[in-house]
């Protein structure tokens, strides 16, 4: 197998084979021309990216990072410890902490059992069980409820995140078969602010495959951690085992999935329009926001 821009012999192969310095290159102009299509980034941002540890995000990161002297903005990185004992492991925060220091960003982290006041000894997926919902739907409304309050405190106008064409894909399938539309409609490179409270999103990595991010960290030698990974996301569902099959057949259908999702419009529903949480002050569609409500539940100040 060769690559298909040099010539020499390819190590990885996902639409066209490449060798590693060639899969490089192709990869950072591809975010680059999504970051410029999509007016991602403007000079003088503040920008904000969220890294679990693992490859989409520490790619994320990274491309961010070399980014910088180019389009002059501000990068910072913040980790959000979630306790939950199988999704996380104490090399984490060391990993994100050094990868960090080598390419000198500023590294925050936020603790869920500091937020919800609890003890150390606490496995936070006891606590999650306690209620109703499933246990990543609650530290997802958790860790979207930190991460923009913590960016809008700090003083960051936009919060990058390492969701790819994977992610987006899986997402858009099962909340169209839900017909949860307004979340598809906020699924775009870019999401503007709908608050004045709430951030703004970017998405630079929308059009790069799982698989790709996961070469271009071995590529550049970038540590990630052992258990960054949602490891409940990792058990393969139905949708997954779908996806896999026409991905089979047609190796470029997430990418068209995810272009095309780039122009679609969808009508979201304006009934319920944002005000502020009558507790926290944060933005929510309802008179006590999902995460006070949750506190309340669970008796947690
Ligand atoms: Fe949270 Fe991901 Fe673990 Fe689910 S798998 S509990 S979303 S960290
Ligand atoms: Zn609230």
């Amino acid at each position: 197998m060769r690559c298909v821009a040099c010539k020499k012999e390819a190590k990885v192969k996902f639409i066209y084979a490449f060798c590693e310095s060639c899969f490089i290159r192709h990869y950072e102009k591809r975010v680059r021309k999504l970051i410029n299509k999509f007016k991602l980034i403007q000079r003088g941002d503040k920008i904000l990216v969220a890294v679990s540890g693992g490859k989409d995000s520490l790619s994320c990161a990274e491309i961010l990072a070399s980014l910088r002297s180019i389009y002059k903005f501000k990068l910072a990185v913040l980790h959000i410890d979630v306790g939950v004992s199988t999704c996380t492991d104490f090399r984490t925060e060391e990993v994100i902490r050094s990868f960090c220091k080598e390419r000198d960003i500023d590294f925050y982290i936020i603790r869920f059992k500091d937020f919800l006041g609890v003890d150390e000894s606490v496995d936070i997926k006891e606590l999650f069980k306690k209620t109703r919902r499933p246990i990543c739907s609650t530290c997802g409304m958790l860790k979207r409820y930190l991460l923009n309050k913590f960016a809008r405190e700090a003083g960051f106008n936009k919060i990058a995140t390492g969701h790819c064409a994977d992610d987006i894909t899986k997402f858009f399938f099962k909340n169209w078969f839900s017909q949860n539309f307004d979340w598809i409609a906020k699924f775009k490179p870019f999401t503007p602010s709908s608050h004045p409270k709430i951030i703004s999103r970017i998405r630079p990595l929308f059009e790069c495959l799982e698989m790709e991010n996961l070469a271009y960290v071995k590529f550049k030698n970038i540590t990630i951690a052992g258990y960054s990974q949602c490891s409940y996301f990792l058990k393969k569902d139905k949708w997954d085992r779908l996806l896999k099959f026409i991905d089979e057949k047609r190796p470029d259908f997430k990418l068209n999935i995810v272009r095309g999702l780039e122009y679609i419009k969808i009508e979201v529903d304006k009934d319920r329009p944002l005000r502020e949480c009558e507790i926290c002050g944060e933005p929510t569609d309802r008179q006590v926001c999902s995460v006070c409500t949750f506190k309340e539940r669970l008796s947690l100040k």
